[in-house]
């Protein structure tokens, strides 16, 4: 199916990433990841990804297939010179195009040999044969031109697989002949960030509000996603109007943050460490943290933000007890009658670290990371954060956390950031009842 150049638009896509190592447990496909993102700006949905091995038959019915569902196919890799290379030639036997050496990117090839004072291995003519009808398209960081080819109305374009190649390849695609056939609708997300509630526990409190949402015009589309301590809810939405989509979008999240309430953090991209400076400087509180168990991650999970000098002012990894009760004065009777993974003892450690910075915040963390060192009482996963400050103010919390050591540290910051969040939230919401009267 050849003839002059279709104009129709190019909504969905798919990907197809060629290589057998791509197979292996040693390399990943990433470039789709490149592809997808570069697409999703141009409002084009990837519809469905495939990897599939050097393989000349695979690959045929990969493409063959693709080619029945999406409007556009792009195909990454295997457009080396070797024998292993098959994308050209398949997809040129799928199409039912004959291909032609194109004399101008062998002397192009020889030209970048040349250039090197070597000469051009003869298999390196392969990447100059060019299906009928075919855009070459230029690769200024390697020997593998791209192709630009259409099939009615249709779009398949190949690629190189090496992702420096590909990518300002990709880049400058999506600013020319991608978007001058894409779709006038653009790709929306929203995200939405929530910790202290688990994904089903999210899910239960926003499925009826989203639920809704998927049915407005232009439709929302929410998916949930959890890693450990952090609940995220993508919303997305494709319209032509920026106005229509960014309304739709604002209510929806309205909607969903008055559901979760304090437990939801961001709605903006911003992560938990971000959120918990603003709030620091807002207030001009700086903060001091002393932790056994997260050895260090809480203090440099809050260094991690650019500007957090202003609001960090020192962090004890206070691991042993001797250090607990000599850097920060936590009282031996308490580690004695409580135990050191215990709320009196966290909080005394945030009154330990507060007292060694001279702050306004302290926050301690201690807890059972394993995979040793349970017991009936306080098995594996016991950790208790405190907040102290400012003034007298003084909260904490125990959690039970699952997973391994690296698991259960990692959930301990996450849970001594947000209890410093809610302790600085409750202060927005006191001074607003105050100024409200
Ligand atoms: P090729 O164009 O098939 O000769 O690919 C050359 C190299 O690019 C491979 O050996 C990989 O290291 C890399 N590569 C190929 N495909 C991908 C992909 N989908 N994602 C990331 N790297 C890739
Ligand atoms: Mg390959």
């Amino acid at each position: 199916m050849t003839g002059s150049p279709s104009s129709a638009r190019l909504s969905t896509a798919e990907i197809i990433a060629v290589g057998t190592e791509l197979l292996t447990p040693f390399r990943s496909d990433t470039n789709s990841l490149f592809v997808t993102a570069r697409l999703n700006e141009l409002g084009i949905v990837v519809r469905r990804k495939s990897i599939v091995g050097d393989d000349a038959v695979d690959l045929g019915r990969a493409v063959r297939d693709a080619l029945d569902r999406a409007d556009l196919l792009v195909v990454c890799g295997g457009l080396g010179p070797t024998d292993d290379d098959l994308t050209r030639e398949t997809v040129a036997a799928v199409l039912g195009r004959t291909l032609r050496e194109d004399p101008s990117i062998v002397e192009h090839l020889r030209t970048r040999f040349a250039a090197r004072k070597w000469t051009m291995p003869e298999n390196n003519r392969r990447q100059a044969s060019v299906p009928d009808e075919a855009v070459v398209l230029d690769n200024p960081r390697g020997t593998a031109p791209g192709l630009w080819l259409e099939t009615g109305d249709r779009v398949v374009v190949l690629l190189p697989g090496p992702p420096r190649e590909l990518e300002p390849m990709f880049t400058a695609l999506a600013h020319t002949r991608l978007a001058s056939r894409a779709a006038p609708e653009r790709l929306y997300r929203r995200v939405l960030r929530v910790t202290g509630r688990g994904e089903s526990h999210v899910e239960e409190m926003t499925q009826r509000v989203y639920d809704r949402w998927r049915q407005v015009d232009p439709p929302v589309g929410t998916t949930v996603l959890a890693s450990p301590g952090l609940v995220e809810l993508h919303l997305s939405t494709r319209a032509a109007s920026r106005e229509a989509a960014l309304g739709v979008l604002d209510a929806a999240t309205g909607e969903l943050a008055a559901v979760l309430g304090n437990h939801l953090f961001s709605t903006d991209g911003r992560s938990l460490s971000e959120v918990v400076g603003e709030l620091l400087q807002r207030d001009g509180f700086r903060v001091a943290v002393g932790e056994s168990c997260t050895g260090g991650l809480v203090t440099a999970r809050l260094v991690d933000i650019p500007g957090s000098s202003s609001y960090v002012e020192t962090g004890v990894v206070a691991y042993s007890n001797e250090v607990k009760r000599r850097v920060l004065g936590v009282d031996p009777e308490l580690l004695t009658t409580e135990g050191a993974v215990s709320e009196a003892v966290a909080v005394a450690m945030a009154e330990g670290a507060r007292r060694v910075g001279a702050t306004d915040i302290g926050i301690g963390v201690t807890g059972v990371a394993g995979p040793g060192g349970g017991s009936d009482e306080k098995p594996v996963g016991t950790v208790c954060v405190g907040v102290v400050g400012p003034g007298s103010e003084q909260e904490a919390r125990t959690a039970q956390f699952p997973g391994d050591r690296a698991m259960i540290r990692r959930l301990a910051t996450q849970t001594a950031l947000d209890l410093l969040r809610r302790v600085l939230l409750r202060r927005t919401r006191e001074r607003a009842t105050v100024r409200g009267g």
